[in-house]
């Protein structure tokens, strides 16, 4: 069974679920430039495919997930010279999700999860400090596995490893499993590696993809993606957002 979306459901059908094994799922994406080979919203089908995965862990657990709309809006500074990349405030992202949340809470739903996949340490900010509102407030657990800290990220490859990760090889796996009609095939097995780390660039200061080194607004090796890494990297970020939230709820230990 796919999971329950919430804007297609009426409010008495949210009624009558037992809400209190509801846990809320928001994709969270972007607007941003990735390569000349993959679309604005490559991060939004990311996270769309993270929740989808980690949909079937927690009806396993006996949960009852459900897809909250997507926020395909974000802060994306780095790309921001890049015509189509949209950037909004970071203090407009945490205010967002921090009015989801008490909405949520007011109708019973006990914990919500950001799947995200969008690193601009902008946007991760914007997050963080939502989550840190959202737990002070107290009424709504919140579950944010951030793949740039430990534990999650050293569950994915080896190029997402190396912070070349930006529209190569990970992500553009990734949208060859989920959308590969969105993928322009001619243009990705063409494109030169760029081992150029985004994370070391970001720590030595840099805040652009141009001045990190991504004049095409891509990292890492477009041309090596492949349908089964995708599949593979989907059901790992499924398993991350899982393990996040089962232990944002006390059903898994957090060592
Ligand atoms: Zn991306």
């Amino acid at each position: 069974m796919p999971p329950l979306r919430l804007r297609e459901m009426t409010w008495t059908e949210v009624e009558a679920l037992d809400r209190s094994r509801v846990v809320a799922l928001m994709p969270v994406g972007a607007i941003e430039a990735h390569g000349p080979h993959l679309p604005l919203i490559t991060d939004g089908i990311i996270a769309h495919s993270m929740v989808t995965a980690a949909a079937a862990r927690l009806e396993a657990a006996e949960l009852t997930p459900v897809l909250l709309p997507p926020l395909d809006y974000s802060a994306a500074p780095f790309a921001e010279s890049f015509p189509g990349t949209i950037s909004v405030a970071p203090e407009t992202i945490t205010a967002l999700i921090t009015d989801v949340a008490s909405s949520l809470a007011s109708w019973g739903i006990p914990v919500m999860a950001l799947a995200n996949a969008h690193l601009d340490p902008a946007h991760l900010g914007a997050l963080h400090a939502a989550t840190t509102a959202v737990r002070e407030n107290q009424k709504i657990l919140v579950a944010f596995p951030d793949l740039t800290r430990r534990p999650w990220g050293s569950r994915l490859t080896e190029e997402f490893r190396s912070g070349a990760c930006h529209a190569g090889q990970f992500e553009g796996s990734v949208v060859l499993a989920a959308r590969p009609e969105w993928v322009r095939e001619e243009v990705r097995t063409r494109l030169d590696p760029n081992p150029t780390s985004l994370s070391t660039a970001i720590r030595l200061g840099q805040s652009t993809f141009i001045e990190a080194g991504g004049p095409q607004a891509y990292f890492g090796n477009p041309a090596g993606a492949t349908w089964e890494e995708g599949e593979q990297t989907i059901q790992i970020l499924g398993q991350i957002l899982g393990d996040a939230v089962l232990q944002e709820l006390g059903m898994i230990s957090t060592s």
